[in-house]
């Protein structure tokens, strides 16, 4: 089985890819079902603990799906909250699309 740190940054990039290749102008049909969508990838991530943090956390701040920036920059935010806890460094979020998307350009 993938370890908990192996399954983490598989799905971080695949979480971050996902919102920054996001419509920039999503549909309400869209909409609704990015909500849909982390609602029940937060039911069946596969590392139990992990989950229940982040049912709580997405509970607390629902899914931001109006746009591709509000919604990267809100998973952005989930995945600081989560670097925090386990005392990780945050990351600027201004950088999103850089990191997950277009490619840094240094
Ligand atoms: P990761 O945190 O996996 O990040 C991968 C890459 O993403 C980084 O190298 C960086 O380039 C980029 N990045 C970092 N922060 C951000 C950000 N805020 N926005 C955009 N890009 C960023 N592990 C636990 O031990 N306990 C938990 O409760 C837990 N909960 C998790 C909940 C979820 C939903 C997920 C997906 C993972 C969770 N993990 C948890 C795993 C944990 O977040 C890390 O993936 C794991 O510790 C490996 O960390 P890493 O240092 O390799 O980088």
């Amino acid at each position: 089985p993938l370890d908990k740190d192996e399954l983490g940054r598989s799905t971080w990039g695949f979480l971050h890819s996902m919102a920054s290749y996001f419509p920039e102008k999503p549909t309400m049909l869209q909409c609704a079902d990015m909500t849909k969508f982390f609602n029940i990838f937060a039911q069946f991530y596969p590392c139990e603990p992990c989950a229940l943090d982040f049912q709580e956390d997405i509970k607390k701040n629902p899914p931001k799906t109006k746009s591709r920036d509000e919604l990267a920059k809100w998973l952005c935010e989930r995945h600081n909250t989560v670097n925090v806890k386990l005392g990780k460094p945050e990351f600027d979020c201004s950088k999103v699309h850089e990191r997950w998307r277009d490619g840094w350009l240094d």
